[in-house]
């Protein structure tokens, strides 16, 4: 379904692209979907709920945060499970919408074509200014536009820098960075400029290269998408063969595509949608309303270049699902499901009891055994919590050698100790342990483990 793109490479090599503002009925959308998802994502980090904000991904501490819920390394399997819900939504959205989320709202787009562009248009003017602004010599005027520029951008990084340490290491931390002396923060102070920077050269230099030959995103369509998918593309037997209006005089015969250029110049990433789908297509849809107003003007239909099918161009046939997205969504509804029922069993407070190395079982005088075990307590929660450890069954007794009844605020607490049975209750050589942790008066947690001893009667 991909076409190999001869014109794309092309464009690349001829960096810098000056693509043409855009203007039209999707791109008034694109700005309003973009104004929502920036609210979003320069608001997160510092909305907070049980004291917690909205999303926090501490790779470092290794702490993650989605909406007031703590993950810690012991809620890995709900990471990796997440992590395949994930994939599973990638694929199944893009066979069926091919690359909408890059031009509607992956972070790098959304920066790139709603802010940096539209800040060059207005310092730089449309492509043209902007081309010869760059080729001509370097007056007051130029400058003053590229310094200014350039200024503004590297505000905006920053922003953008200050946003993305947040989301890394909390916004009450960055808060702190931002307030407190630069000596007791040095290395969160280099974050700062490092991520200034990064983001900066991304956002000023490197630009498309990202969608168009970093992103592995981007390379993956060419597996994902097939006939069916719907991509940004060119009606190619309504549109062919082209040509300017003025030189052809039979009518009839002609496409509607005028090849006037239009979709070529708005195309950020320097391609002609006319040749096919092709990789470095990110579907900003720019290309749709650039030649929907050419349609205007002429009088011909709109969507000469539209989100089809390629089923529906070649052979007109109706839209629908392919059989393969069906299959794709319910292994996402099963995941997803298995994934919200061990959320909702997730414990706050997660204990793991195991049995002391080395050892078996001790008899405790003629009538009674024991078992050495260590337990580690996890507090999910940002409070510090007081607690009981006790077994579950009454007639059992502990010992212990090491003891906690305070688990503090996203800590952990270490237990050691003997626990002890009548020997006149065992009946099996291995036997089920069970251990409840009380607070607040209610059972907040239990963990399982095994009881070794030999049964009365037994050699
Ligand atoms: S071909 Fe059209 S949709 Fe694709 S990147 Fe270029 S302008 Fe955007
Ligand atoms: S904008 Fe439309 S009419 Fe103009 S060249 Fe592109 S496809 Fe043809």
């Amino acid at each position: 379904m991909l076409t190999k793109n001869k014109s794309g490479n092309k464009g690349r090599d001829k960096r810098p692209v000056y693509p043409k503002k855009p203007s039209g009925k999707l791109y008034t959308w694109r700005k309003w979907v973009s104004y929502v998802l920036f609210l979003f994502l320069f608001s997160c980090p510092f909305l907070k709920i049980n004291g917690e904000q909205l999303v926090l991904l501490n790779f470092i501490e290794r702490k993650f945060v989605f909406f007031g819920l703590i993950f810690t390394p012991q809620d890995f399997y709900l990471f990796a499970l997440a992590m395949l819900i994930f994939i599973i939504f990638i694929v199944c959205f893009t066979v069926v919408l091919g690359r909408l989320w890059c031009g509607w709202a992956c972070p790098q787009t959304i920066f790139m074509e709603m802010v940096f562009r539209r800040i060059e248009y207005w310092i730089e003017g449309d492509a043209n200014k902007q081309k010869k602004l760059d080729d001509g010599p370097w007056t007051a005027e130029k400058i003053a536009k590229k310094g200014g520029k350039h200024f503004i951008f590297l505000i905006i990084s920053f922003a953008i820098a200050n946003t993305f340490l947040a989301y890394m290491i909390s916004s009450d931390l960055l808060i702190k960075i931002i307030t407190e002396p630069i000596a007791k923060h040095i290395s969160g102070f280099m974050s700062i400029w490092l991520f200034t920077f990064i983001f900066y050269g991304v956002f000023t230099y490197v630009r498309e290269v990202v969608c168009t030959v970093i992103c592995p995103y981007g390379r993956l369509q060419g597996v994902l998408l097939d006939n069916q998918s719907l991509v940004v593309a060119y009606d190619f037997t309504r549109g062919e063969p082209r040509g300017r209006m003025q030189r052809n005089t039979n009518e009839e015969q002609k496409g509607d595509c005028v090849d006037c250029g239009l979709c070529v110049q708005v195309c950020p990433t320097a391609i002609d949608i006319r040749k096919g789908t092709q990789l470095e297509c990110v579907n900003c849809t720019a290309c749709i309303d650039s030649c929907n107003e050419v349609m205007l003007k002429i009088g011909k239909p709109k969507n000469l270049i539209g989100f089809f099918n390629q089923d529906f161009i070649a052979e007109r046939k109706p839209y629908k699902i392919a059989l393969k997205s069906y299959g794709y969504a319910a292994v996402l509804l099963v995941v997803m499901m298995v994934f919200s029922s061990l959320i909702y069993k997730r414990e706050n407070i997660q204990t793991t009891v195991l049995r002391a190395s080395g050892t078996l079982y001790q008899n405790r005088g003629t009538d009674k055994t024991s078992n050495l075990y260590n337990a580690e307590l996890v507090n999910k929660t940002n409070k510090a919590v007081k607690f009981t450890f006790r077994p579950q069954d009454s007639a059992d007794e502990i010992d212990f050698i090491q003891k906690a009844t305070v688990l503090p605020k996203e800590g952990t607490a270490h237990l050691t100790f003997f626990l002890i049975r009548k020997n006149n209750s065992l009946k099996k050589y291995k036997t089920d342990a069970v251990f409840e942790v009380i607070a607040n008066g209610e059972v907040v947690s239990t963990a399982t483990t095994s009881f070794f001893a030999q049964p009365e009667g037994s050699e």
